[in-house]
Protein backbone atom coordinates (compact mmCIF):
# COMPACT_ATOMS: atom_id res chain seq x y z
CA UNK A 1 0.00 0.00 0.00
CA UNK A 2 0.97 3.32 -1.04
CA UNK A 3 2.29 5.72 1.91
CA UNK A 4 0.81 8.89 2.74
CA UNK A 5 4.09 10.76 1.54
CA UNK A 6 3.79 8.77 -1.58
CA UNK A 7 0.17 9.55 -2.30
CA UNK A 8 0.57 13.32 -1.88
CA UNK A 9 3.47 13.38 -4.26
CA UNK A 10 1.18 12.14 -6.58
CA UNK A 11 -1.22 15.04 -5.68
CA UNK A 12 1.11 17.73 -5.81
CA UNK A 13 2.38 16.00 -9.40
CA UNK A 14 -0.94 15.83 -10.71
CA UNK A 15 -1.66 19.36 -9.81
CA UNK A 16 1.52 20.59 -11.19
CA UNK A 17 0.37 18.73 -14.28
CA UNK A 18 -3.33 20.32 -14.65
CA UNK A 19 -1.67 23.62 -13.94
CA UNK A 20 0.57 23.73 -16.52
CA UNK A 21 -1.82 22.32 -19.45
CA UNK A 22 -4.47 24.82 -18.29
CA UNK A 23 -1.82 27.41 -18.76
CA UNK A 24 -0.78 26.23 -21.97
CA UNK A 25 -4.43 26.44 -23.02
CA UNK A 26 -4.91 29.33 -21.94
CA UNK A 27 -1.49 30.93 -24.07
CA UNK A 28 -3.31 28.64 -27.03
CA UNK A 29 -6.74 31.05 -26.76
CA UNK A 30 -4.59 34.31 -26.60
CA UNK A 31 -2.63 33.66 -29.39
CA UNK A 32 -5.62 32.45 -31.34
CA UNK A 33 -7.49 35.79 -30.50
CA UNK A 34 -4.63 37.95 -31.07
CA UNK A 35 -4.03 36.29 -34.66
CA UNK A 36 -7.88 36.84 -34.74
CA UNK A 37 -7.81 40.54 -33.95
CA UNK A 38 -5.15 40.55 -36.42
CA UNK A 39 -6.70 38.91 -39.46
CA UNK A 40 -9.77 41.26 -38.89
CA UNK A 41 -7.61 44.60 -39.17
CA UNK A 42 -6.13 43.40 -42.81
CA UNK A 43 -9.87 42.99 -43.55
CA UNK A 44 -11.02 46.13 -42.44
CA UNK A 45 -8.20 47.64 -43.66
CA UNK A 46 -9.05 46.57 -47.14
CA UNK A 47 -13.19 47.58 -47.14
CA UNK A 48 -12.05 51.51 -47.55
CA UNK A 49 -10.45 50.80 -50.70
CA UNK A 50 -13.41 48.87 -52.12
CA UNK A 51 -15.36 51.51 -50.77
CA UNK A 52 -13.81 54.54 -52.11
CA UNK A 53 -13.42 52.52 -56.04
CA UNK A 54 -17.30 52.16 -55.19
CA UNK A 55 -18.22 55.56 -54.87
CA UNK A 56 -15.43 56.50 -57.86
CA UNK A 57 -16.99 54.43 -59.91
CA UNK A 58 -20.87 55.57 -59.17
CA UNK A 59 -19.93 59.26 -59.12
CA UNK A 60 -18.28 58.24 -62.59
CA UNK A 61 -20.83 56.75 -63.62
CA UNK A 62 -23.69 58.76 -62.76
CA UNK A 63 -25.34 55.80 -60.37
CA UNK A 64 -27.94 56.50 -57.53
CA UNK A 65 -28.48 55.17 -53.96
CA UNK A 66 -29.17 51.64 -54.25
CA UNK A 67 -27.83 50.91 -57.58
CA UNK A 68 -26.28 47.28 -57.77
CA UNK A 69 -22.41 47.11 -58.08
CA UNK A 70 -20.43 44.26 -59.16
CA UNK A 71 -16.74 43.24 -59.28
CA UNK A 72 -16.08 43.94 -62.51
CA UNK A 73 -17.67 47.66 -62.56
CA UNK A 74 -15.10 48.88 -59.66
CA UNK A 75 -11.67 46.78 -60.15
CA UNK A 76 -10.91 49.49 -62.92
CA UNK A 77 -10.93 51.83 -60.01
CA UNK A 78 -8.97 50.36 -57.46
CA UNK A 79 -6.47 52.32 -58.68
CA UNK A 80 -3.71 48.85 -58.93
CA UNK A 81 -3.10 46.66 -61.92
CA UNK A 82 -5.46 44.54 -60.20
CA UNK A 83 -7.62 41.72 -61.55
CA UNK A 84 -9.22 40.68 -57.85
CA UNK A 85 -11.03 42.23 -55.26
CA UNK A 86 -8.59 42.55 -52.05
CA UNK A 87 -9.00 39.26 -49.96
CA UNK A 88 -10.23 38.82 -46.66
CA UNK A 89 -7.26 37.10 -44.62
CA UNK A 90 -9.73 35.33 -42.77
CA UNK A 91 -11.23 33.64 -45.98
CA UNK A 92 -14.13 36.09 -45.92
CA UNK A 93 -15.91 36.81 -48.71
CA UNK A 94 -16.93 40.77 -49.70
CA UNK A 95 -20.18 41.71 -50.66
CA UNK A 96 -20.15 45.10 -52.56
CA UNK A 97 -23.37 45.94 -51.47
CA UNK A 98 -25.24 48.87 -53.61
CA UNK A 99 -24.16 52.13 -53.77
CA UNK A 100 -24.30 54.34 -50.25
CA UNK A 101 -24.17 50.84 -48.66
CA UNK A 102 -20.40 50.05 -46.96
CA UNK A 103 -18.91 47.19 -48.60
CA UNK A 104 -18.68 44.14 -46.10
CA UNK A 105 -17.12 40.69 -45.22
CA UNK A 106 -18.92 37.66 -44.70
CA UNK A 107 -16.96 37.01 -41.49
CA UNK A 108 -18.75 38.66 -38.55
CA UNK A 109 -17.36 41.59 -37.06
CA UNK A 110 -15.25 42.04 -39.73
CA UNK A 111 -17.09 45.55 -41.02
CA UNK A 112 -16.29 48.85 -41.18
CA UNK A 113 -17.29 51.30 -38.11
CA UNK A 114 -21.04 52.83 -39.02
CA UNK A 115 -20.59 56.51 -39.52
CA UNK A 116 -20.61 58.43 -36.57
CA UNK A 117 -19.44 55.94 -34.75
ZN1 LIG B 1 -12.95 39.69 -43.49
Amino acid sequence: MASRSEISGWIVILITISAIVLFASFVAIEQGSHERAALKRVCIDNLPQIDGAKQQWASERKKVLGDKTTTADILPYLGRTVSTLPVCPARGIYELGVVGENPKCSVPGHALPKSGE
